[in-house]
């Protein structure tokens, strides 16, 4: 087998950085991003640079975090932008590979082994190119595999490369501590420190079989990510099997005051479930709605299909009827989320239900892949049902539209 070139970008203090940039008035200052700043147990999600200078841990709650930095500045997480953050940096990384395997919303590995530019040139690209045009900041391991990828990804930030070859890693990796290494928990941390192994080289040298008898298939796994010998493929970027909900929520301009309100913001969210359903080939075996009233208390409700749904429209309706039957209208609805739930992919035998009716289904997939095609080809959202055309209760952005550094623009 050639040698493989892997690497691992991680967006450094993501959340906070993106506030930073949606709000320059942010940077270089002590920020956190917190959850619910009212309540009392509100916790550090993330914090920039200088919060962390000052002592502030993720985890740590909103009170002992100002304690410690008073002159802290407390924002409320914007996840819908995080997520339009990670969006536009896999659209970097896929300038130069197709096999993009994503671990949370800011970090990826990249499989750069076909390329004609060398990993560390594409790295260095990717650093300079995320900084210029989006304003953030990576830090990238450059690697032979996954596992020293996202170790050296670590090693060396924020704005950073670091390269562990097959050559280095001994000199590079064997001295760090355990815990350092890819699924090596807290747990399996303390028990290794027991038989007084501390750092990886320290799991390298032992003889495997100690590990597994010890560890089991874990230890055979430390071993050999200790080793080098981590042979995992890197995903195609298209790889959805882990997906186990496809879900969609907003939160509404002017609440929602009854059923057709309600059936217009679903028919909405159920166009992006549906398209994403078909394009990772899975589907849906029930919905899930979750309701947040205008007093903020929130309710969820779920439904099992009789026979399993890939389309918007099934899942509007089955949405529609769950809300109609569950929600009784006591107050008004301020946010509503649709989430296509128990998901299996499309491939896997179903038993027919005896109401199926095979050529209205076949009809629908035809009429369902145009949709896809037209809409893939003039952009999402170029058709869509006339009950979406009135936006009236859609979100509008109350946040700013930001210029991004490289000229694009963020609403
Ligand atoms: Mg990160």
């Amino acid at each position: 087998m050639s040698k493989r070139a892997i690497l691992h970008s991680d967006a450094n203090c993501f959340y906070a950085s993106c506030e930073m940039v949606l709000n320059p008035e942010l940077r270089d200052k002590a920020v956190a991003v917190c959850g619910s700043q009212e309540e009392r147990h509100g916790i550090v999600l993330a914090k920039s640079e200088l919060a962390k200078k000052a002592g502030i841990k993720t985890g740590m709650t909103n009170s002992e975090a100002k304690r410690l930095c008073p002159n802290l500045i407390i924002v409320p997480p914007r996840f819908e932008y995080y997520s339009k953050f990670s969006k536009l940096l896999h659209g970097i990384y896929e300038r130069y590979t197709d096999l993009i395997e994503p671990y949370g919303l800011d970090e990826c590995w990249l499989d750069v082994s076909d390329s004609i530019k060398s990993p560390l040139e594409i790295a260095e690209e990717i650093r300079q190119a995320v900084k210029d045009e989006l304003g953030l900041t990576v830090s990238i391991g450059v690697s032979f595999n996954k596992v020293f990828a996202k170790l050296g990804s670590d090693l060396k930030k924020p704005d950073a490369i670091t390269v562990i070859s097959e050559e280095n890693f001994k000199d590079k990796v064997w001295n760090l501590p355990c815990s350092e290494l890819l699924y090596c928990g807290k747990h399996t941390t303390e028990k290794l420190n027991d038989f007084g192994i501390h750092t990886i080289g320290e799991i390298a040298s032992l003889p495997k079989e100690f590990l597994e008898r010890r560890l089991g298939k874990n230890g055979i796994m430390l071993w050999e990510f200790a080793n080098g010998l981590d042979l995992s493929p890197v995903s195609h970027m298209d790889f959805r099997a882990q997906a186990k909900s496809i879900g969609h929520g907003i939160t509404c301009v002017s609440n929602l005051e009854n059923n057709d309100e309600a059936k217009k913001v679903i028919v909405a969210l159920c166009q992006d479930i549906g398209y994403k359903l078909r394009k990772s080939g899975l589907l849906a075996r029930g919905v899930s709605i979750t309701i947040k009233n205008e007093h903020l208390l929130s309710c969820s409700f779920q439904a099992r299909f009789d026979s399993p749904i890939w389309d918007e429209q099934s899942l509007a309706n089955e949405a529609y009827k769950l809300l109609e039957k569950s929600y009784s209208w006591s107050f008004k609805i301020r946010a509503l989320s649709v989430t296509a739930i128990d998901l299996v992919s499309s491939d896997t035998p179903m038993q027919a239900n005896i109401f199926f009716d095979a050529s209205k289904e076949e009809k629908k997939k035809r009429l369902f892949k145009a949709i896809d095609e037209l809409n893939n080809t003039y952009g999402k959202g170029a058709l869509k049902p006339a009950t979406v055309l009135d936006e009236k209760k859609m979100p509008r952005n109350k946040n700013v539209e930001v210029t991004l550094p490289g000229g694009m623009k963020l609403k």
